[in-house]
This record gives structure tokens, C-alpha cells and sequence, in this order.
């Protein structure tokens, strides 16, 4: 049999939105990026996406997308935040799909479990909804049934195995200590893998209860390792070389975390493209492939038991999501990993009130309540339209206000099992985010419980999570964070009212009376009508649900500090947007930043068009112009306009540009200077219909190079790339930005 490669990434980040507006809100500690998504899209997807293949002398001879060439699974919950956040580098995750299933018949990509639950850990309930969903929302995506899934941390056992068959998936990836015994497809001699019995270069069969059977593959621990968590990624040929040894009759898989290239690696992705590159030329012999084709063409001929239940990152089964069984992620030798196991019991008990709720309340709303919750994951995916599936599956007549209950117990559905994502008991404290966030979603979905009839069920909650203490004494317990982070974080009509009418404030659209505007997060949007300069009409509308809450406000805006402003809904007290959680008003802040920046950043440039030819003679004995300091405040818009070839005599440009190298910017107002240009050369670039001075753009590129700013080009790069624009009109200005 011949040599085949596979490289599986598994790029997943947790579910980070707030379960309100659904955005994701300013992380602190991702800054200044402004989330971690944000982050490691920077560092590691959008890079994987657009890898840089160099020639011996350093320049770019292609413009690699990685995912054409490896096998990868990217979860539903990082997939959607891309879809605004991120949608250049998911549309050539989409585009690596549809290029790779027409090379070779099958897609490179996986569907993996919707919210990363631990599934052997999950309810039947629960492992139905996280695979169907999950199946949906890859058909949404990629234009057609997932052939393979990637289990969260690949936990596995029977019964989610089961569940997997029964969604028509053909195969998925597990590590090779998770398999116990294997034996022929054709009698029950099983060899026990500490004898020698798991060849991890072929695919094993795995017979279930049903009568169904789902395929196994093993990847390489060794080499998966040392790519995770070695040097390897440092140079690509040690890379390949160890690739290309270790490659024998059969198919060679290694899978890590897809962050692994580039976040966790810097330049990773570097040497995973040139490695890609030796074996799409197929040095050495090998072939590279994906899983779904080589089983196509190699069925299994073995059968294989596996140790139930069991994962990739703990080696005592799933303990590690639900008790203290040692292995931790976080740095804190010595702390105690106690609360995992109340944090599970606490949050699986909130979920099953959830589902208790769900089907009485749901008996009234739906003709067949499971098959209604299941079939969510087509609204989620926009496969069905929300008319649609009311049609299909809510009882005929239902009023208004019943429908508006129905969506509300679908959406308390999504958040509870958000709730029980695997991240929570990752890492090694309970105050960390993952687990507030987990908490947030079980105290949204709780609330929807209530909004729908159900008793409110917090106090049973808060009592089990009195009992897992953090590490941090100032913290205390998870029944304290309930109270100090996650209750905070509650959206009431006042808190929404308050951070539409802050927005509008602060982005200076405030309508005039009898005017309306719109502030719509993903999750929930507001429509102001003010009918005086401080009073109107707020129009609340959830996303995904019916109706909408009609309000009147009174709306104080304050002349100094604007979150000292105040806002009162229907005569109630007032609420000040002081009140809001810090990433909320963090998020306020960085609104206005936005604005305010553009707004000066344009005017000083525009004055400054003038004022670059103030710059004057340096006179005999004179060491530094008049007024330095000032002048050299004015820097970066002088530098902006010298830089887009302002017209000025010889003696000026002298002039001006020995003034801009004495005063020079500090390194983030370079910094901030290069990222304006490479927009606005951007913005040139890709005009529809626009044709590029070029001139002008090789300009700029010699003058950024005269100031030594710290270049970037990376998205003019890729525009230069996609658009085939550095073999025509643009090819001396990509010459000039690094391509050979
Ligand atoms: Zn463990």
C-alpha cells in the first residue's frame, strides 16, 4: 500500500458571547486585541488561511491556504463569531472545502460537537441536540453532510458513538490510548493493544449495540505531540523530515489544536505550508490526503474495543470535567481542582430543571416537543426560516403570546446546553472565565425558564455551588461569583435602553424627534423614536423569538461624563450606564474611541495639508525648529500627507522630511500611522472599479521605507495575491512588497 499524510487542525474557541446581545464583549486580558477570537484569529487562523511560502532568498512565491491541505473541524460557536469577526478567513475555510472535495472527492473538512460537550457526560437529550445541530450547521456551511465529526477532546464512549451513527456520520479521530483491543473484521480474536495490536495506519471499525458501526481513526501520539508541544514547527524541513520518516504503507495522521500553528507557534504556520508544499509534490513518495478519501479507497479490515470512556487531555477517562483527578491547565501547582465536581452537579441540575420545564411548558406550544428542540438546529443554522418551523412544528392557532413563550424555551434550550460546554473544567480555577461565562449562560437560561412560568430554580443552584470553593480566597465560592460577576452582567429592558441611547449618543446619531434609529447587537436589537429631545418610544426585538417589548424612556443625557447619563423606562427608577458591567462600558468606550479617532485623524490630516508647508529653514547656530515640542505633536498627519506624495517644491520635501525623521513618533504612533496606510492602500486597491494610481502607491511604499515605519503589509499582500493584480498593472508594486 502506498505512504499517505494527513495533518488534522482542531480550531475551536469557547462560546465567549454574552447570552444577551450575543456579541462577544471586550476581553481584558486578549488586549489590545479586543477578544481572544479576535486574537488568535490574528495569530493563527486568518495566518493558516494565508501562509507565506518563501523562496531561498526570502521572497513570497505563494500565498498559501492551508486548509485546502489539511483536514480540520472548526466548532459552530467559533464558525458564527467568524461569520462578522472573521469572514475573510472563513470564507477560504469554505472555499479549502469545496477545492479539496473536487481534488479528491471528499472535503477537508469535519463537523465537530455543537458546544463542545463532553457527550459521554451529556443526557441522552443533550447528545442528540449537540450532534444534530452540529450536523446542521456544517450543512449549512460547507453545502453538504459532514462525512467525519471531531468529538470535544474526543471524548468518547458507546452510546455517543451511537448517536453519531444514527446522524449518518461515517468516521471520527481519537487518540491511539484510547483504543483497547482490536481484532479482524471477520472473527472476535481481539489482540490487546499493549500486545501490538493497534496499527494506527489504518482505520479501525468500531460495532455498536445497534448493529450500526461508526470508523476510527488514531492519529500519531508521538509526532502529534512533538508538533503540540515541541520545536518542531521551528524549521520545516526538520519538520518534514520527521514526517516524511515516520510515513509507511497506510496513512500517517497527526491532529493537534489547530492553534498549535501560529498561537501557541509563532511563524507556525510557516512550516506547515512549506511541509505541505514537499507533500503535495509528493517528495519521498508520500501522498497527501484527507481521512474521508482514504476511506473511501481502504476500508477498515479491523475492528477496534476502546477504553470507555475515555479522551485526548485526561488519562482517567472524563474525570477531568466533572472531578479533582489531577490533570490541570492554568500554571498553579498545588491548587485544588474541588470545585469541578459541584460546578458539574450544579449546572447539570439547572440544565435538567431546563428540560423538565421545557417538555410540560413545550406539550402546549409544540405538536412533538423533542423533535421541535431537535430541529432548532435548522433556525440556528438558517436552513429553516422562523416562519417556517413555527409552521412545521408549533400547534396550529397558538396566540402571540404563547408564541413569543415557544421561542423563549428554545432559546432557554440553546443557552443551558451552552452552559455545560467542556471549557468550564478545562483550566484549573473556577473564577476564571470560562466558568463565569458557563454560569452566565445557566443564569440566562434560567431567566428564560422563568419568563416562560417556571419557578425560579437559583436558589437550589446557588446552594450546590456554595460548594466549590476557588482558589482565590477573595473570590470565595461559585455561589459568590454568581453574585459578584455573573448576576452583574443581567440585561434588563433598562440596561438595553440605556446602552442604545449611550450609542447613539455616542456615535453622534442621535435621531432628532420624530426620527428613528437602530442599535442591533446579534442578539437582540433596539429601536429608538424619540418624540422630544429627551423622552421616546424603545421597540426591544430578540433575535430568534417572537414580539417585541414596547417602552417608554426618559433619556437624561449628561453634558459632562457620558456614562453619568441616566435613563428611566416606563416612569421606573433610573439606571445610569455607570451601572453596566466594565466590558460593557468598555465596550461604550471603545464606540466613541472609533468615532472620535476617525473624526480627528481626518481633520488633522486635512489641516495639515497645509501645514506641511510651514516647515521651515533651519538657520545658522539654530539646533531644532521653534516650537519643537509643538510642531512635533503634529507629527503623524504631517507624516500621512508626506507620505501620499503631498506637492511640494524639492526644498520643502527636504524641509519636512528632515523634520519628520528629528521627531520620528513614538513607536505606537508609527505603529497606528502604518495601519492607516495599508487601509487606505487597501481602500485603493479594491475600489470597485477603481483604478490605482500605481504611481503613487510605489511612492508611498519608498516614502514609508524613508520614515522606517514598522511595515505591514499583510492584507495588501493578499489582495495583491487573490486578485491576480501582481502578475498585471500591479506587478512592480507586489515586486516591491516581497513577492518574487
Ligand atoms: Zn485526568
Amino acid at each position: 500500500m502506498d505512504k499517505h499524510l494527513c495533518i488534522h487542525g482542531h480550531f475551536y474557541q469557547p462560546p465567549r458571547e454574552d447570552p444577551w446581545l450575543g456579541t462577544i464583549l471586550p476581553e481584558g486580558s486578549a488586549a489590545p486585541s479586543l477578544n481572544w477570537n479576535e486574537r488568535i484569529t490574528r495569530e493563527s487562523y486568518a495566518p493558516l488561511a494565508r501562509a507565506r511560502r518563501l523562496d531561498g532568498s526570502g521572497r513570497i512565491v505563494e500565498v498559501m491556504n492551508c486548509y485546502e491541505w489539511i483536514s480540520f473541524n472548526a466548532g459552530p460557536t467559533l464558525l458564527r463569531w467568524m461569520d462578522t469577526g472573521a469572514p475573510d478567513t472563513l470564507k477560504l475555510m469554505l472555499q479549502a472545502d469545496r477545492d479539496s472535495l473536487r481534488r479528491l472527492g471528499h472535503g477537508n473538512a469535519l463537523a465537530q460537537v455543537y458546544h463542545h460537550q463532553i457527550l459521554p457526560l451529556a443526557t441522552p437529550l443533550d447528545k442528540e441536540l449537540e450532534i444534530a445541530w452540529a450536523v446542521d450547521d456544517f450543512q449549512a456551511r460547507f453545502q453538504r453532510p459532514p462525512e467525519g465529526l471531531w468529538l470535544a477532546e474526543t471524548a468518547v464512549d458507546t452510546a455517543t458513538l451511537e448517536v453519531l451513527a444514527a446522524q449518518g456520520v461515517a468516521f471520527t479521530i481519537l487518540a491511539p490510548g484510547q483504543a483497547r483491543a482490536t481484532a479482524p473484521l471477520d472473527d472476535n480474536r481481539w489482540t490487546p493493544v499493549e500486545q501490538g495490536g493497534l496499527d494506527i495506519r489504518q482505520p479501525h471499525l468500531v460495532r455498536l449495540p445497534s448493529g450500526r458501526s461508526v470508523t476510527v481513526f488514531f492519529y500519531d501520539g508521538p509526532l502529534s505531540q512533538a508538533v503540540a508541544f515541541e520545536r518542531l514547527l521551528a524549521d520545516g524541513e526538520t519538520f518534514w523530515r520527521r514526517l516524511s520518516g515516520a510515513t509507511g504503507p497506510g496513512l500517517l495522521s497527526l491532529a493537534t489544536d489547530g492553534e498549535t500553528y501560529g498561537h501557541h507557534f509563532t511563524f507556525g504556520e510557516m512550516a506547515l505550508a512549506f511541509v505541505l508544499d514537499q507533500a503535495r509534490r509528493g517528495r519521498d513518495g508520500v501522498n497527501l490526503t484527507n481521512y474521508a478519501a482514504f476511506l473511501a479507497a481502504n476500508p477498515p479490515t479491523r475492528q477496534a474495543l476502546l477504553h470507555e470512556p475515555s479522551a485526548w487531555s485526561c488519562a482517567h477517562g472524563v474525570e477531568r470535567w466533572k472531578s479533582d483527578c489531577g490533570c490541570t491547565t492554568g500554571g498553579h501547582p498545588g491548587w485544588s481542582q474541588s470545585w469541578r465536581a459541584p460546578l458539574r452537579r450544579a449546572l447539570q441540575q439547572a440544565k435538567d430543571t431546563v428540560d423538565l420545564h421545557y417538555f410540560q411548558r413545550g406539550a402546549g406550544c409544540f405538536l412533538n416537543p423533542r423533535a421541535a428542540l431537535v430541529a432548532y438546529g435548522k433556525v440556528l443554522a438558517g436552513l429553516t426560516g422562523q416562519e417556517d418551523f413555527a409552521a412545521a412544528q408549533m400547534r396550529k392557532g397558538l396566540d402571540q403570546a404563547e408564541q413569543a413563550a415557544a421561542w423563549k424555551l428554545l432559546a432557554m434550550q440553546q443557552w443551558g446546553l451552552a452552559s455545560l460546554a467542556s471549557c468550564a473544567w478545562f483550566f484549573d480555577e473556577v473564577s476564571r472565565i470560562e466558568p463565569v461565562n458557563a454560569m452566565t449562560y445557566c443564569l440566562r437560561a434560567l431567566e428564560l425558564a422563568q419568563a416562560t412560568g417556571a419557578p425560579d430554580a437559583t436558589p437550589q443552584v446557588l446552594r450546590t455551588l456554595a460548594d466549590a470553593k476557588s482558589n482565590l480566597p477573595e473570590y470565595g465560592d461559585a455561589a459568590a461569583i454568581w453574585k459578584t460577576l455573573v448576576e452583574p452582567r443581567r440585561e434588563t429592558t433598562e440596561s438595553l435602553a440605556a446602552q442604545a441611547l449611550a450609542v447613539l449618543d455616542l456615535e453622534e446619531r442621535m435621531p432628532a424627534p420624530g426620527g428613528r434609529a437602530v442599535v442591533a447587537w446579534p442578539g437582540v436589537g433596539v429601536e429608538v423614536a424619540p418624540d422630544s429631545a429627551g423622552t421616546g418610544t424603545a421597540l426591544i426585538r430578540w433575535t430568534l423569538e417572537s414580539g417585541a417589548q414596547t417602552l417608554r424612556y426618559a433619556w437624561d443625557a449628561a453634558p459632562g461624563d457620558p456614562l453619568a447619563a441616566s435613563v428611566s423606562v416606563s416612569g421606573g427608577p433610573a439606571f445610569s450606564p455607570a451601572g453596566l458591567p466594565v466590558n460593557k462600558r468598555q465596550a461604550l468606550a471603545d464606540a466613541w474611541a472609533r468615532r472620535a479617532s476617525d473624526v480627528l485623524w481626518e481633520q488633522a490630516c486635512a489641516r495639515m495639508a497645509r501645514g506641511a508647508h510651514l516647515v521651515t529653514e533651519i538657520q545658522e547656530a539654530q539646533t531644532t525648529m521653534t516650537l519643537a515640542p509643538l510642531w512635533a505633536g503634529l507629527w503623524a498627519p504631517l507624516a500621512w500627507n508626506y507620505l501620499w506624495g503631498l506637492d511640494l517644491s524639492p526644498k520643502r520635501r527636504e524641509l519636512l522630511l528632515t523634520f519628520l525623521h528629528q521627531n520620528a513618533g513614538s513607536a505606537s504612533e508609527r505603529a497606528a500611522l502604518m495601519q492607516r496606510v495599508s487601509g487606505r492602500a487597501l481602500a485603493e486597491l479594491s475600489a470597485p472599479g477603481a483604478k490605482p494610481d500605481w504611481e503613487s502607491l510605489r511612492r508611498m511604499v519608498a516614502r514609508v521605507r524613508e520614515l522606517a515605519l514598522p511595515e505591514d503589509w499583510w492584507a495588501v499582500q493578499n489582495l495583491l495575491w487573490d486578485t491576480g493584480l501582481r502578475l498585471r498593472a500591479g506587478k512592480p508594486l507586489a515586486e516591491l512588497l516581497g513577492f518574487a
